[in-house]
């Protein structure tokens, strides 16, 4: 990759709107330069993108103008319903109605503003399907993969993906479930395969660089950008915010040792991130128990603004939460938790706790995973090591961890490690994993009863169209169901997270709000940096926030 260019200087300026942080807050600049407002971007790191380049890309808006024209059936008022019950009074009404009011209109402000185009991610499920509203059709939707060679000379200042394939292939979310199950699909599996390959690496050959999901989307944001001539300073960091009397007017921004003033006609949009790698306050307010930096985040998101909002009076909710994501635990002591998500779902595995007993359901959404996992921790009963076990057939069938292909061996480096074993019988392997043997025995004589009879009584595993989803299509009518034989397999877990979710509380305009509700004058906050608007559950980024603030400052007075 070439050099990244050196950053713009910053200079004393003064702006409409001043965007802090350059992930979602990409959506805000656009949304907002729509609306003829001055703005600049300030990005902490030399990449712009932030996790919503790390991202799957995949945005969640139930009826949204994509879905529907992509053949989805689907209402606002079924979403509300659903929003309603899954949220229930973890998050005020006005909030989560404005995002629907909303969600509509960035999406078409994005297909106006940038390159993108995006599809209806048709059978993702939502995560509670069975709750009333909820839709096992789903409702998200992504980006056709973008050439990001379209950012031009900006190109090396874009960050850099993580989840990369091992060939130049754009992989949607969509591709990922039948890229999974190639030995089981392969009449639907590879084809897939080799379009993603063609379009990879015959892209290259005519200089096109195809990306798909958060590449894709941040890429194309930050192309719609560099188009609308939108300024993004990068290596610059809010270090305070400017108030005048209890208004927020403006920003001080560091960049290379030397501070500069921002002032701000409009105001501060905190698009900041969360504080995922902010260990002290991940302690403080999630658990004492999270004594690793596991959090699969971008490395800029370490909280800076929550401090800088409660000086100015903002209120702070939902710190306890985060878009936890159960993960392969590292092998060595710097490495990267690598997640795990149809994983859980196949047939032929169950996971259990420390003392060798299933606890959860195992192919249940990711947040709730997290969620069931701390709650065990506040209830003084902690999981302690978590194994996904499984057996040869299933080892044979399936890609694992995103690189572990079928019939490949568990990295030799797993089980030096300690992260991985392998034994003939349930009670060798409980020996090796340091679990009590007859639990053990106990739990997979069960497990496999059960999954003989295609019924998981005990967790329910398999019941909801969202656990089928990630399933064995061929195996059906138990797609996520097989009892358990001949050599078996542990691979330890740990809870990792896609970023912290809890932040400033804002209104239904996204403005920062004190504890009795008013707002702090001239301070926006969205995404990671405010509390999740959907309260203590799933989904999504900030992008129906960012249209949203960016509309309300256009419509304020200065
Ligand atoms: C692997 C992965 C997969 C995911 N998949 C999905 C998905 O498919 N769908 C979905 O809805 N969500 C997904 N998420 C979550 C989603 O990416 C985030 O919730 C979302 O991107 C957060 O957006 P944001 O703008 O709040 O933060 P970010 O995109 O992280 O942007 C914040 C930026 O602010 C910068 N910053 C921090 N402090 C300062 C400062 N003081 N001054 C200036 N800049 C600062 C940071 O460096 C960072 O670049 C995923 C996340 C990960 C990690």
């Amino acid at each position: 990759m070439t050099e990244i260019p050196a950053p713009v200087q910053a200079k004393d300026w003064t702006v409409d709107l001043l965007v802090v942080g350059s992930g979602t807050g990409l959506a805000t600049a656009l949304a907002a330069r729509e609306r003829r407002l001055d703005v600049l971007v300030v990005e902490k790191t030399k990449y712009v993108g932030g996790s919503t380049a790390r991202s799957g890309g995949a945005y969640w808006i139930p009826a949204n103008p994509v879905l529907l024209r992509d053949g989805g059936i689907d209402t606002h008022e079924r979403g509300l319903t659903y929003i309603g019950n899954v949220v229930g009074d973890t998050s005020p009404q006005p909030r989560w109605e404005a995002f629907m009011r909303h969600g509509d209109e960035t999406i078409r402000m994005l297909e106006r503003t940038t390159p993108l185009t995006f599809f209806w991610a048709e059978g993702y499920s939502d995560y509670h399907p069975e709750t009333p509203g909820g839709d096992a059709a789903g409702r998200s939707c992504e980006p056709k993969p973008f050439d990001l060679r379209e950012l031009g000379d900006q190109r090396p200042r874009f960050r850099p993906a993580t989840m990369e394939a091992p060939v130049p292939m754009p992989v949607t979310g969509a591709d990922y479930k039948w890229m999974n199950l190639m030995m089981k699909t392969p009449l639907k599996s590879i084809p897939k395969i080799v379009r993603r390959v063609i379009q990879g690496m015959g892209g290259l050959a005519i200089k096109r660089e195809y990306s798909a999901g958060g590449q894709a989307i941040a890429g194309g944001m930050y192309a719609g950008v560099i188009n609308a001539g939108i300024p993004v300073w990068t290596e610059a960091s809010l270090k305070r915010l400017v108030t005048e009397g209890d208004a927020v007017v403006g920003a001080v921004i560091e960049q290379g040792g030397r501070e500069v003033t921002v002032t701000t006609r409009k105001g501060v949009v905190l698009a900041a991130g969360g504080f995922d790698h902010n260990m002290e306050l991940r302690q403080r307010y999630q658990s004492e128990s999270l004594k690793r930096d596991l959090s699969l985040g971008a490395e800029g998101n370490t909280g800076d603004t929550l401090a800088m909002a409660e000086e100015v009076g903002a209120e702070l909710a939902n710190l306890d939460q985060a878009w936890w994501f159960p993960a392969v635990h590292p092998s060595t002591p710097d490495g990267a938790p690598a997640i795990l998500l149809a994983e859980r779902s196949l047939p032929g595995s169950l996971i259990v706790d420390k003392s060798g007993r299933r606890f959860l359901n195992e192919s249940t959404d990711y947040m709730s995973f997290g969620q069931k996992v701390l709650e065990r921790e506040k209830a003084g009963d902690p999981v302690g090591d978590i194994w996904l076990i499984f057996d040869q057939e299933y080892r044979n069938s399936y890609v694992f961890a995103g690189g572990v292909f079928p019939r490949q061996p568990l990295p030799q480096a797993w089980y030096d490690a300690g992260i991985a074993a392998k034994a003939s019988s349930p009670a060798e392997l409980a020996s090796a994993i340091g679990v009590d043997r007859r639990a053990l025995e106990e739990t997979v004589e069960r497990f496999n009863l059960l999954a003989g009879a295609g019924v998981d009584e005990d967790f329910q595993r398999g019941n909801s169209a969202y656990d089928r989803y990630y399933g064995d299509p061929t195996q059906t009518p138990k797609p996520n169901l097989r009892p358990l034989s001949g050599k078996l397999y542990a691979v330890k877990m740990v809870v990792s997270d896609l970023g912290t979710c809890g932040g400033v509380m804002t209104d239904d305009h996204g403005r920062a709000v004190t504890s009795s509700g008013e707002p702090v004058k001239g301070l926006y906050a969205q995404g990671n940096a405010a509390a999740n608007v959907f309260g203590h559950s799933y989904p999504g980024a900030g992008l129906v926030y960012g249209y949203i603030i960016a509309k309300h400052a256009a419509e304020t007075t200065a």
